[in-house]
């Protein structure tokens, strides 16, 4: 630790206090969240221009993307015949004269004066053989008032500031108070040890502030946004790990009666899990026995399991979810198996019920000591009752396992010795359906924390995970059963070419197997997507697949009746299956071979991939036909490129996070100040890794930051008030 102004105390120092900060430029900073000088500081800089390598206007082409630095001349508002307002600006520099328009932007007016330095950030093209740029980004950087003052640290490399887009501060004047702030708080406490910083290769947080905020050059810029985007990743981390102690510190677990040998078919050859891995009539792949070793290793020790397990569509988890709840069932607990949607958990329900019929289990309270397994479906369908009826075993102990949607884990169903949880498909499976299982487990006679398996296809770029699911452990089916052909992709791009997919159909269905046919996206609620689902179905019966036995599936269908649609495709009593994105996750029917995804632009990589994944699960080729015509966007062709190249789901999810970003992936967890500013999940994986092994080393079994108080402070004060009111009460 070094001696220096720590974040609390630039947090308390509040905006007013610096003197270039006017009674307007104060309230400016209040309206954009930027309170203190901690606030200030922690504003970065969104990108950085080289007045050395600037685009000359004169040099600017027709359909290039350039960014020029320019000063506004003249500025015309008008209107367009149409009534639209169009703000017309003549811009230059030292070497010529450009035209920029504003279409519906008439603020422009207001914001690019006579005067006005900006850059401006387009596409040039050409109006009546004039270039010009059209709606172009624009970072003012020194306003009318024209002040340089105060401010002359580089003429060569200037920082632009994200800017609120109407009016506000310019980037020159956050640029001048930064230099203010930067210069009175002379030195910065630094919570990293200097050998920390060492083996790291990190700057000190002083000189990563002064480059970040004042570059010399443009080769400054990373070393410092490395360091400083440490801090972000190294607190997330923390958080995480003391979440994970304290949770632990916290649990009551039960120790399951299990060898994790067994799941090497070594040991116990009478157990469930042997007996269940042998009655199969595949042999488990070596990841499938893997990762039922390392389960079994959580389920034995008496902490309660937080497992994520992910696996590829299609890599047979549910033999892992099977193998899991056997194993609670052993020692007397019960298990249950959530799945998304009611349709999965009947699916689910015939395929274990099936798979577990001949087990028998010891149970004094019966005739001759024995009973056979009991499996159980609890779904909004089933009929009063026999739900009551089913309930009544859940809370007595006699139904072994119960399969369902996650309204199991409500108050209304009550277990008699819940041991095992696992939940298909679902990787939000978040910290308040956690603290529900809880619940459930600890009302149960077992009156201890169920140990929960969490189950997902979609693959989860490792960085991400370790922020989104750092307080979990990690299991991953890294290969797929044997004997499984490749799944054949094809992108469709012309309706010539669409008609060749319905024979493909056609021919796959006379050779006696099935297929799917995805409907398109539609905009609206999901009464439109159910009618327009039907009337392709109909389109579809009369045309292209006349005479072949269709069968129709949408959101808007009872329970029951999607349940006996999907029962009749199951048993080759349909042959094309026409459904929206409701057979997206889980369905499992071999004989199906042909998945048809109409309009395939619209929908994401992830979801394109799971839909494909319902094909390709027996040992049959498989084809995937993507049709997506000419009004593809460049974002949905680089999509469709990539599932066509390759099957592999982690390939595919880190070409999603390069596509989207790493929000869609965190989704609301991370908020606040917390959220991840200058760190980039997709490129700073050694960051994370660093900070991960960091945490690890520093965050005790106790739940404490080994004296470390200043990281401790720094959490509080950037954590959102939640997880800081969660990780700090004493
Ligand atoms: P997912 O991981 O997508 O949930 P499933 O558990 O539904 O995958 O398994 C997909 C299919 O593969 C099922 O029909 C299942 O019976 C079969 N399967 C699972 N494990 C193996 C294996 N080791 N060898 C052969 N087939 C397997
Ligand atoms: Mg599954």
């Amino acid at each position: 630790m070094s001696e220096g102004r720590s974040l609390r105390y630039l947090s308390a120092i509040e905006v007013e206090h610096l003197s270039t900060a006017s009674p307007r430029k104060v309230s400016a900073l209040k309206a954009a969240g930027i309170e203190s000088i901690f606030d200030l500081l922690w504003h970065y800089p969104r990108r950085y221009i080289d007045r050395s390598r600037q685009a000359d206007v004169a040099d600017a082409l027709t359909g290039e993307k350039v960014v020029v630095l320019a000063t506004v001349q003249r500025v015309s508002p008008r209107r367009t015949k149409q009534g639209r307002s169009l703000v017309e600006v003549e811009v230059a520099d030292a070497t010529g004269v450009l035209r920029v328009v504003f279409f519906n932007q008439a603020w422009r007016a207001k914001q690019l004066r006579f005067g006005t330095e900006a850059l401006f950030d387009g596409t040039i093209d050409s109006f009546r053989g004039e270039r010009q740029m059209t709606n172009p980004v624009v970072d003012v950087l020194v306003g009318t008032e024209g002040q340089r003052s105060g401010y002359q640290k580089t003429d060569r490399v200037i920082p632009i500031y994200p800017q609120s887009a109407k009016g506000g501060l310019t980037s020159w004047n956050y640029g001048v108070l930064i230099e203010e702030a930067l210069r009175r708080t002379v030195a910065f406490a630094d919570p990293l040890e200097e050998t920390e910083l060492d083996r790291f290769d990190l700057l000190d947080r002083g000189n990563a502030m002064r480059a970040i905020h004042q570059p010399e050059s443009l080769e400054e810029v990373e070393p410092a946004r490395r360091r400083l985007a440490f801090d972000e990743l190294f607190r997330l981390q923390l958080a995480l790990r003391l979440r994970r102690a304290q949770l632990q510190r916290d649990a009551r677990g039960i120790a399951h009666r299990v060898d994790p040998s067994e799941a090497q078919g070594g040991a116990h050859q009478e157990s469930f899990v042997s007996q269940f891995l042998s009655s199969l009539d595949f042999e488990p792949t070596s990841a499938q026995r893997r990762v039922i070793g390392e389960i079994a290793v959580d389920l034995a020790s008496g902490l309660p399991m937080n497992r994520l397990l992910q696996g590829d569509v299609g890599s047979g988890k549910t033999v892992v979810a099977i193998a899991t709840m056997l194993a609670a069932v052993q020692g007397g607990h019960q298990a249950a198996l959530m799945a998304p949607t009611e349709v999965l958990a009947e699916q689910h329900y015939l395929g274990i019920s099936a798979l577990l019929q001949d087990f028998v289990i010891k149970d004094d309270q019966h005739l001759g000591g024995t009973r056979s397994l009991d499996v159980r479906l609890l779904t909004g369908s089933v009929p009063v009752a026999k739900r009551r009826v089913i309930a009544e075993g859940i809370a007595g102990g006699d139904v072994d396992i119960v399969i369902g949607t996650q309204a199991l884990l409500s108050a209304d169903v009550s277990f008699g010795d819940l041991g095992v949880v696992v939940v298909d498909e679902q990787h939000r499976f978040g910290v308040e359906q956690r603290a529900a299982l809880r619940e459930s487990g600890r009302r149960s006679r077992a009156g201890a924390d169920p140990d929960l398996l969490i189950m997902t296809a979609t693959p989860i770029p490792r960085t991400a995970a370790m922020v989104a699911f750092g307080d979990l452990e990690m299991s991953v089916l890294d290969e797929m059963p044997q004997g499984r052909t490749p799944i054949v992709t094809h992108w469709v791009r012309t309706e010539m070419e669409d008609l060749g997919v319905w024979e493909r159909v056609r021919e796959e269905i006379a050779d006696g197997r099935q297929a799917y046919v995805v409907c398109p996206l539609v905009e609206g609620s999901d009464r439109v997507a159910a009618r327009s689902a039907s009337e392709e179905f109909e389109r579809l019966g009369s045309h292209e697949l006349a005479g072949l036995r269709l069968g129709l599936m949408h959101g808007q269908m009872k329970t029951v009746d999607k349940e006996a649609v999907m029962a009749a495709f199951r048993k080759h009593e349909i042959d094309v299956l026409v459904a929206t994105t409701v057979i997206e996750v889980g369905v499992d029917v071999p004989n199906a071979t042909v998945m048809v995804i109409e309009d395939a632009g619209r929908f994401g990589i992830a979801q394109l991939h799971q839909l494909r994944g319902r094909v390709g699960r027996g040992a049959k080729q498989s084809y995937c036909f993507l049709l997506a015509g000419q009004e593809t966007s460049a974002d949905a062709k680089t999509r469709l490129g990539a599932l066509e190249a390759t099957t592999d789901g982690f390939a595919l999810a880190e070409i999603d996070l390069d596509l989207r970003g790493e929000g869609t992936i965190l989704g609301s967890r991370q908020k606040g100040r917390s959220d991840l500013n200058l760190a980039k999940l997709s490129r700073d994986q050694d960051l994370m890794e660093m900070a991960r092994a960091l945490a690890i080393e520093i965050v005790g079994e106790d739940g404490s930051l080994g004296g470390r108080q200043q990281l401790a402070d720094e959490l509080e004060l950037t954590l959102d008030p939640d997880d800081a009111a969660f990780l700090f009460k004493s």
